[in-house]
């Protein structure tokens, strides 16, 4: 069964209209039509967007973009509970306090899934933070300075 026909018939068994689903899925009614035609082919984002809004669970569909965000959390959890939900700075706790996986080193220089480049911060700490390397750059910035010196070490 090719993706076109598991969304027409998922939605046929859910008795929407293609208007319908346009409004729970955000696809637009013209680009679902084509997609169960065959007409376009569709993106996985858009793939998932309709799989969501029609809870459609079908081993044919790739879910591999899904994982892909799943292990996203799981890395941003597993930093939390290494710095015990703690902002590494000023050691304020969640909930009390609301904190952030930020990065150590910009996304762009290193690997984002790389725990070792993401700590835990209260959002006070991260905006200082990043005000600051965006006025005096990322070179005099503490977290950086102690991650690059650690790196360093035999
Ligand atoms: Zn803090």
């Amino acid at each position: 069964m090719r993706i076109g026909d598991i969304i027409r018939e998922a939605r046929k068994q859910k008795n929407l209209t293609l208007r319908e689903l346009e409004l729970l899925s955000g696809v637009s009614h013209s680009q679902i039509s084509k997609i169960e035609r065959f007409v376009d082919n569709p993106t996985k984002e858009t793939v998932y967007k309709l799989v969501e809004a029609l809870e459609i669970e079908n081993e044919l569909i790739d879910t591999s973009e899904h994982k892909k965000i799943d292990t996203k959390d799981l890395i941003r959890y597993q930093v939390l509970t290494r710095d015990n939900f703690t902002c590494q700075l000023c050691g304020n706790i969640a909930p009390e306090t609301k904190v952030v996986v930020a990065k150590i080193v910009p996304s762009e220089l290193e690997d984002e899934q790389d725990q070792n480049n993401l700590i835990t911060l209260c959002s006070h700490c991260n905006n200082g933070r990043t005000m600051q390397i965006e006025q005096e750059g990322i070179d005099n910035d503490i977290l950086y300075k102690n991650h690059e010196s650690k790196n360093q070490t035999p």
